[in-house]
This record gives structure tokens, C-alpha cells and sequence, in this order.
């Protein structure tokens, strides 16, 4: 057993010291379950997904049907904009009720966002960035009692705004690699933190006067050595106190959300750092550990918004739309494409109402979160190029009956922000999977970082007999193929989890080999995805055929993932799979299938009324289109038709696009 210890230790990657805080954040749920071989359907019960119902149905109305053709920021804020969120608190959805906050569930926020990105991104990111990682959540978890009392309550009322800075022009996706330098210094008899902020990308900058920002802290001439040490460290700087420039902005993708830069060099109060001076150098465990969470639930939610609403209007848009004297809709090139659209927008929805209930439960899922993220951007892109295929010349040209190029825009920009995708999908969902949510590489892990010979040993023999089960489950799992969908995604996480065991062989050579644990990734994804499914069948039970046609769709992509990795596995791996996992089942999704699922929206109003409950379709396009659906007056209903397929036509003497805003 020692040689085994020592050659482990050999063959284990190096995990620095920010890697391992990413490992130790947050905890794990369903993810545990999927790569422990099973599908929890018994923890579904004591999930729910409460709302609060008064909020959503009176004041987010009002932010909704005032806000909806507003712009936000074009250089400058909308104060119309500012004033009305402020009037319904929502900047105040995350802080507790004894700061004057609204403190809303995680299905409340959630529900919130998905309306407001339904209406306009930029809206959605406005209210976002406030209610998510930044000031007000650190200053919960982690502010003194002075820093609570003295910015949560004006946070909650919008007096403060909030921005968060972490990026800079050399640190991006590897957040804290190059980051801001700060020195302490000693002044007059009193102790600062010297800094130079060069901040670019950060949302809500050019409006904001309470700054956080992450800066790397050293300490070279050793002063309070007894209660300092050296590190990431996060700050707040109000504008009013510190000379930080906040005076130029970015333009993201013309989304219309304040975006820019904070500059300057400023010598910082100890008592500005978040939780106070012994606070210096835990900075990175406290952005892990917020974002543990987070990640799961504000750009999933606002993916969501834009890919309802697009799913919703191009449906119906393809009913009343006519070429060739028929609908778009009876043609099957487009239903190919409005099937895809509707099976990947129910996937992210059922996503985020499991997510959100796990969250709502106190769970703080880490690789769960990334899976979310990563999987309803990146499955929300392809519902948006798929919505403007369809929609063509209508989403091209910009104007009033336009209602997906502003997706198509903001897409890239969930994408990139909190993780960027490629990155996420990589190296997060399953390089840090298979360390946290795996029930025993963790332990064996830590046991070879303390250098603990005894619990190596103990672990390392659990880890054994757990191996030989699942390789013995999984050899003899799916021998005879099934048409039972659910049956399918049952054997696939018994033969993922096999699987997890034999690609951890890879030890560190699976950090550099982005194929295969991409691959791992998208597999671990599409179990919990397919999970989400079954949650929402007991929860919902919207259409039976629509769920099993989802799961039909997701055990395929495992299948193909299955096939794509097995050619770029070492012989010996190969060998181990080949004779321990049975090729997954491949289902044939018929073309009834496929009209099916592309006609759902507008042939069930079960169906119908579920997705219009989650996005504003009031006084605009949406509408119409729903009306006109449902019109049986054949003269009203071309009428409506005619106003539903006119594309902005602007006046060429005018200076200014009126879509630019103002
Ligand atoms: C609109 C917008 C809003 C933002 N808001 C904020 C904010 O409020 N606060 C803040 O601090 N930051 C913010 N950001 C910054 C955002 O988090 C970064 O843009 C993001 O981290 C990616 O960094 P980058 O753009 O420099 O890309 P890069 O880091 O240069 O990455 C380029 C590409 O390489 C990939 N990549 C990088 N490393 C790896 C790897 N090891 N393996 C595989 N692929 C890899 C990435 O996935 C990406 O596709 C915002 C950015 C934008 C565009």
C-alpha cells in the first residue's frame, strides 16, 4: 500500500492553493448521486419551488409594462429606469428583511429575471448584478456589523448602486492570475492598503458609487504581522470617499446595459476591507464561495427569459407566417428546427426549476451551478440562431416586431461572463466534478495533499471495492436494449459513474486533455439535465409525450458523446470500457415526433399558458401573435398578421437608428 501511496502522490496533479479553495466551496446534491450511479428521484418530494406571488403578479407588472420600451443606458442611465426598480426594490432581492431588503427564495429571483430578460436583457442584467455576487452578498456573508449597518440598508433602497470588479485587462478568464497589485503601506502612524485599480468589463460601473473589488494584497515590510497575512483580498470603495474613476464605458453587444471601467490610485482604509483587516487574503474563498451558488441561478434565469419568449413567438409566428401559400409551421425543415428550439428551452426550464428547489433546500451545489450555467447559455445559443433562421428577415432588421435579435445579441454576453463557457466546460464541470462530487476521490485526494498515510489507506481501500461494484454493475447493465426512456437514463448513470473511475486513472494528464473531460462534462450534464426532466414530469406533468420525447433526445446526445470519447481513450482505458459499459441505447425520433413537440406550444394551452406565465406578453408583439393564434375571425386575424410580419422601416432622413435608444 505504501508503493501505491507514493506512486499516487507522483501521479496526482499539482493542485495550487486557489484550485483547492475552488474544491472546498460549496457542497454537493444530485451531482454525488449521478456520478455515485444513481438517479435520487427521493429527493424530489422535499423539493419545492415557491414563489412569491404577490410580487410577481403586482410589482413586477408594473416594472414590466412601464419598463418595455425603455432603453436602460446609452452612455447615460434612464433615470425613468432607475426609479421605477427602486420603487419595487429590486436591487434588494438578496438582503435580509432587517436591512430593509426584500430577501427572496432563489425561485422568486429566478422567476423575476426570467420575466425582465423576456422584456429586455439589458433590464434583466440591470437588476441582476446587484442581486448577485457583488457587495451586498459578500457584505452578508462576510461584512463586519458596522459595514452591514452602514450599506445594506441603502443598498436595499438603490441609494447605493453596486458594481463588482474583479477582471482587468490582464486578468480574465484566469481571474486572479494577474491581478491589481496593492501594497500595505504605513502612513502618519496608520496603516493602507496602496493600490492601482485598472478594472474593464464591469457591469454597472458607470452608474455605480459603491465599488467592490478584488485586489492581490502583499505585505513587504511585515507590518501587523499578528493579524495580517497576504492574498486576494476584497474591498469597497465608495465613490464619494476614494478618487476611482468610473468615467468610460463599454458597449456590449448594443444590449444597453452600463458596462465599463474603474481606474485609479488610492490609498484604502483597512476598515474598507470586507469583514475588516483579517480579512486580507481570503478574498478568493470568499468570490468561491458565494459563487458556488450564484453562478446557478441569475444567468440561467435570464437564458431562460430570452429563450421562452423566443421559442413562444416563433411558434406562433411560424403558424401565421405563410410561404408557398402554406405555413411555416406544416414545413419540415422548419419543424426540425422548432423542435430543437422547444426541446432545448423545456431542458433549461426544467434545469433551472431543480436547481433553484435544491438551492431553495440550503444546498450550495457548486458543480451543479456550473453545469447550469454552462449548459443554458450554451444551449440557449442555439435556440436564438435557430429563432432568427426561422424568423429571417423579421430578425434581421431592427424594430418593434423584432423580438429576437436583442437574444441574439445578449447571448455571447452570458456566455462569456461568470466562467466562460469553453472554460467551464473544460475544465470546471468535470475536472472539479470529479474531485468534489465523486464519493470518494475528495477524501483520497485530501489524504495525498496532508500527505496522511492512514487516510490514504482507509479511503483508498473504500475506493477499491466501490471501483470493482461499479465496474461489475456497469458490465452487466443495458445488455438487452430498451425503449424505456427513463430505464435508458437509469443504466447511463450507472455506466457513467463506471466510467468516472476509469478516466480517473488519467490522474493528471486529465487536465490537459480538454477533449475527454469536455466530453465527461457534456455526459455528467446530460444526466443531470435528463434528471430535471423527470423532476418536472412529477412536478408539472405538462405533456407526457413532450417529456419522454426530451429524454428520447438526451440519451441520444449521451449516446454520441459515448461514441466520440471511447477513439480518444489510451488502449488500456479503452480495453477497461469496452469490456465494462454496453454502447448506450440510440432512439429514433420519428418525424411525428418532431411535430409533435413543434406544434406543443400552440396545440396545448396547458403547455401554452405554462410558458406565457413566465414571460411578459402584454402590449407588444407577443401578444399579437398570440391573438392572433387564437383568432377565429378570419378578416381580424389577417390584420393582425399584416402588423405581425411589418419590419421596422425608418425614415432616411433621420440621423439616429430609433432602435439606438434615445
Ligand atoms: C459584458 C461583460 C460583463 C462583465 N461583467 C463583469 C463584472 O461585472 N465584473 C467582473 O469582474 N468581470 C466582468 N466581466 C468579465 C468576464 O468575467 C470575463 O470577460 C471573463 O472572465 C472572460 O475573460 P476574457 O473576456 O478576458 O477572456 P479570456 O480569458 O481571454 O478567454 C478567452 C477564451 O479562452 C477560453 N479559455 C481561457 N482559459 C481557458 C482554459 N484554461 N481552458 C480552456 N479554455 C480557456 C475562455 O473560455 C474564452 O473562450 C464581464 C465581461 C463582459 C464581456
Amino acid at each position: 500500500m505504501k508503493r501505491i501511496f507514493d506512486v499516487s502522490k507522483k501521479l496526482l496533479p499539482k493542485i495550487s492553493k486557489t484550485e483547492m479553495i475552488a474544491l472546498q466551496s460549496g457542497t454537493t446534491s444530485l451531482d454525488r448521486d449521478i456520478m455515485s450511479g444513481i438517479i435520487n428521484t427521493n429527493i424530489f418530494n422535499k423539493l419545492n419551488n415557491d414563489l412569491d406571488n404577490i410580487y410577481f403578479s403586482e410589482n413586477l407588472e408594473d416594472i414590466c409594462s412601464t419598463l418595455q420600451n425603455e432603453y436602460i443606458f446609452d452612455g447615460s442611465i434612464n433615470k425613468k429606469v432607475i426609479k421605477k426598480l427602486n420603487e419595487h426594490k429590486a436591487f434588494s432581492y438578496i438582503i435580509p428583511e432587517e436591512y430593509d431588503g426584500l430577501n427572496f427564495n432563489v425561485e422568486t429571483q429566478s422567476r423575476v429575471l426570467t420575466k425582465l430578460a423576456s422584456v429586455n436583457p439589458g433590464l434583466a442584467v440591470t437588476v441582476m448584478v446587484p442581486n448577485s455576487l457583488g457587495p451586498g452578498e459578500l457584505l452578508q456573508h462576510y461584512g463586519t456589523d458596522n459595514q452591514k449597518k452602514q450599506y445594506l440598508p441603502k443598498l436595499s433602497t438603490g441609494e447605493y448602486i453596486p458594481c463588482f470588479g474583479l477582471t482587468g485587462p490582464n486578468n480574465g478568464s484566469d481571474a486572479i492570475g494577474n491581478i491589481d497589485q496593492g501594497i500595505l503601506i504605513e502612513k502618519d502612524g496608520q496603516y493602507f492598503i496602496r493600490a492601482t485599480i485598472d478594472k474593464r468589463y464591469i457591469t454597472l460601473a458607470p452608474i455605480a458609487n459603491l465599488f467592490g473589488i478584488a485586489i492581490n494584497v502583499t505585505n513587504p515590510c511585515n507590518y501587523l504581522e499578528d493579524i495580517v497575512s497576504e492574498g486576494v483580498t476584497v474591498i469597497l470603495l465608495e465613490k464619494n470617499k476614494y478618487n476611482i474613476k468610473n468615467n468610460t464605458y463599454h458597449n456590449p453587444m448594443n444590449v444597453g446595459f452600463p458596462n465599463g471601467t474603474l481606474k485609479g490610485t488610492v490609498d484604502i482604509e483597512l476598515t474598507d476591507i470586507i469583514g475588516g483587516p483579517k480579512n486580507i487574503g481570503n478574498g478568493w474563498k470568499m468570490l468561491m464561495e458565494c459563487l458556488a451558488a450564484g453562478r446557478g441561478v441569475s444567468l440561467p434565469a435570464s437564458s431562460l427569459g430570452g429563450c421562452l419568449a423566443t421559442t413562444y413567438g416563433i411558434t406562433g409566428y411560424s403558424n401565421l407566417r405563410k410561404q408557398f401559400n402554406i405555413p411555416l409551421s406544416k414545413m419540415m425543415g422548419i419543424q426540425e428546427r422548432l423542435h430543437e428550439m422547444v426541446y432545448n428551452t423545456f431542458l433549461i426550464e426544467n434545469s433551472i426549476r431543480l436547481t433553484n428547489a435544491i438551492l431553495d433546500s440550503g444546498e450550495k451545489p457548486s458543480v451543479l451551478s456550473a453545469i447550469m450555467k454552462q449548459q443554458t447559455t450554451e444551449r440557449g445559443k442555439k435556440i436564438i440562431i435557430n429563432g432568427m433562421d426561422v424568423h429571417a428577415g423579421s430578425g434581421i432588421c431592427k424594430g418593434p416586431n423584432n423580438f429576437v435579435s436583442k437574444f441574439y445579441e445578449a447571448g455571447p454576453v452570458g456566455i462569456t461572463v461568470e466562467g466562460a463557457n469553453i472554460l467551464t466546460r473544460s475544465l470546471i464541470i468535470f475536472g472539479q466534478g470529479l474531485n468534489k462530487s465523486h464519493p470518494h476521490i475528495s477524501d483520497i485526494v485530501l489524504a495525498l495533499q496532508k500527505d496522511d498515510f492512514d487516510d490514504f489507506d482507509k479511503n483508498f481501500k473504500k475506493m477499491v471495492s466501490y471501483t470493482s461494484k461499479q465496474f461489475i454493475k456497469s458490465t452487466v447493465t443495458g445488455i438487452l436494449p430498451t425503449k424505456d426512456k427513463t430505464l435508458q437514463l437509469s443504466q447511463n448513470v450507472i455506466l457513467f459513474s463506471n466510467l468516472c473511475n476509469i478516466i480517473s486513472l488519467m490522474g493528471g494528464e486529465l487536465k490537459r486533455d480538454q477533449k475527454v473531460s469536455g466530453l465527461m462534462a457534456d455526459m455528467f450534464s446530460q444526466l443531470y439535465m435528463g434528471t430535471s426532466v423527470l423532476y418536472n414530469k412529477k412536478k408539472y406533468n405538462l405533456d407526457s409525450k413532450l417529456y419522454d420525447i426530451c429524454l428520447a433526445e438526451l440519451n441520444n446526445e449521451f449516446y454520441h458523446s459515448f461514441t466520440e470519447l471511447k477513439p480518444h481513450l489510451s488502449f488500456p482505458l479503452q480495453n477497461l470500457v469496452n469490456i465494462s459499459c454496453r454502447t448506450p441505447n440510440k432512439n429514433i425520433i420519428t418525424k411525428d415526433d418532431i411535430k409533435y413537440t413543434s406544434t406543443i406550444i400552440w396545440n396545448n394551452r396547458k403547455v401554452n399558458k405554462y410558458i406565457e406565465d413566465q414571460i411578459y406578453a402584454k402590449d407588444n408583439i407577443l401578444e399579437k401573435i398570440k391573438l392572433a393564434n387564437y383568432e377565429k375571425n378570419i378578416e381580424i386575424k389577417n390584420k393582425l398578421i399584416d402588423d405581425i410580419i411589418s419590419v421596422g422601416e425608418f425614415d432616411t432622413e433621420l440621423e439616429l437608428f430609433p432602435s439606438s435608444g434615445r
